[in-house]
């Protein structure tokens, strides 16, 4: 047992297990549960809007594989496609029809006119900025703190001692040379911004921004600060790359560009793709302006490849979730994340339990501290034992949150009226739960 009611007695085994042959028993950091503490859940199977966990228990999904399941677990006709798929071959490393199909989907609905597949998010923001660094012929690079790019070296980085000071290794194993070319300001901060650029702005390969930041929680860029990023970039002839990992297709079917740049006539010159287009399946992508494109191996001088890259079954399950993932997919799911959003605000306002609700486009989260959160250093002062305890009660009420208080609550078009209903008969519970905690 733990702190949660529901036995955990196979995920318990099979952690220990896991411990035995893989570090801390997962293989990416979040799945431990080391910030709500607990015994992390083995899933063993998903449908629609449910996860079921090795001791039979079912919960409603709030992460949707942190983010990519847009259209519910094993969607029938997502399904059907990636059988088909996979009958014909896993993998040729030769081109075939769906990279080009979604490459075509990619540019039909975002800012990009081309695309280079690859096969995380990681790899798309890296390989963004080995590009940027070509066609520039620059080194430096600037990120805002709190946004997460993958586990880029370079890109995990903690501000220097200074604004225009460059940045410090941000974990063990990167060296200092890794990080001594990026810049780290504070998100939505104009000031810093035109005061590195006022600086720096020479050496500046490129900006890379999350689109709508999801990493610290969401944080929305204020309004029109995206648009000046880009401004700022042009200026100093640096380029503006947006990463869509998250946000893409997302946020809204155009991800969160189709909300700001479409909208106020401006885009990037590289975003980065990932999650929901591989349809949960490793495809990610980047791309951007046809010229910067163009720098890219083979067409161009900057290395890039991979051997995966491209590969049919991700591509096939990332083009029929986009083909499915229609204007109304995501009506329906901003319209359940408008009831969620309320009744989680209702219910922590009832329990005395000091919060903030975020979104940006479809994507939401929580926090619990007083708003508004506009960057880092206001996300980090969120009361993390209240959440321990509010994610703890919905756990064992059948809902599955994100276990850390950063991160965004997300959604899918399978979130029906059973399951939203689940979630709202916890949350008044959760909410107590989160009160005793916060008074303790
Ligand atoms: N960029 C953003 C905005 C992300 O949210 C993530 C992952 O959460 C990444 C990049 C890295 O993607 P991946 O985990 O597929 O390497």
């Amino acid at each position: 047992m733990t702190s949660s009611g529901r036995n955990t007695f196979a995920s318990a085994a099979l952690l220990a297990r896991a411990r035995q042959v893989t570090p801390g028993g997962v293989n990416s950091p979040v799945r431990a549960f080391n910030a709500v503490g607990g015994t992390p859940r083995f899933i063993t199977s998903a449908e629609g809007a449910w996860l079921t966990d090795a001791d039979g228990h079912d919960y409603v999904d709030l992460i949707c594989s942190w983010g990519p399941m847009l259209l519910g677990h094993a969607h029938p006709e997502v399904e059907a496609a990636v059988l088909d798929a996979v009958r014909r071959g896993s993998s040729y490393g030769a081109p075939t029809v769906p990279e080009v199909e979604l490459a075509e989907a990619v540019v039909e609905r975002t800012s990009v006119d081309a695309v280079r597949f690859v096969s995380s998010g990681t790899e798309a923001t890296m390989s963004a900025i080995r590009l940027a660094r070509g066609f520039t012929g620059r080194d430096v690079v600037v990120k805002f703190a709190g946004c997460y790019h993958g586990h880029v070296d370079s890109l995990l980085a903690s501000a220097g001692s200074g604004l225009a000071t460059f940045a410090v290794p941000g974990t063990p194993g990167v060296p200092a040379s890794s990080t001594e070319l990026t810049l780290v300001l504070p998100y939505n901060d104009r000031a810093a911004v035109e005061a590195v650029f006022a600086e720096h702005g020479d050496r500046i390969a490129c900006l890379v921004t999350e689109a709508a930041a999801g990493n610290m929680g969401v944080v929305p860029p204020e309004p029109g600060f995206n648009a000046f990023l880009a401004e700022t970039c042009r200026a100093h002839g640096a380029l503006f790359v947006s990463d869509e990992v998250m946000t893409g297709f997302r946020a809204s079917r155009q991800g969160y560009w189709g909300l700001d740049g479409a909208v106020e006539g401006w885009r990037p010159d590289l975003t980065t793709f990932g999650k929901v287009m591989g349809g949960g399946f490793p495809a990610a992508a980047f791309g951007g302006r046809a010229d910067v494109m163009a720098h890219l191996a083979p067409e161009g001088p900057v290395y890039q490849a991979g051997t995966l890259s491209g590969n049919p079954v991700a591509t096939t399950a990332g083009l029929t979730t986009l083909r499915l993932a229609t204007p109304d997919v995501y009506d329906r799911i901003g319209a359940t994340a408008e009831v969620l959003k309320a009744a989680a605000s209702q219910a922590l306002t009832a329990a005395g339990v000091p919060h903030t609700v975020q979104s940006a486009g479809t994507m939401f989260s929580v926090f619990f501290t007083e708003g508004p959160v506009r960057d880092f250093a206001a996300a980090s002062a969120q009361d993390l034992g209240a959440y321990a305890a509010f994610f703890h009660a919905m756990l064992d009420a059948g809902v599955y949150l994100p276990p850390s208080a950063y991160e965004a609550w997300f959604l899918s078009d399978a979130h029906d009226e059973r399951a939203v209903q689940t979630v709202l008969d916890a949350l008044p519970g959760a909410a107590r739960a989160a009160a005793r905690a916060a008074d303790g």
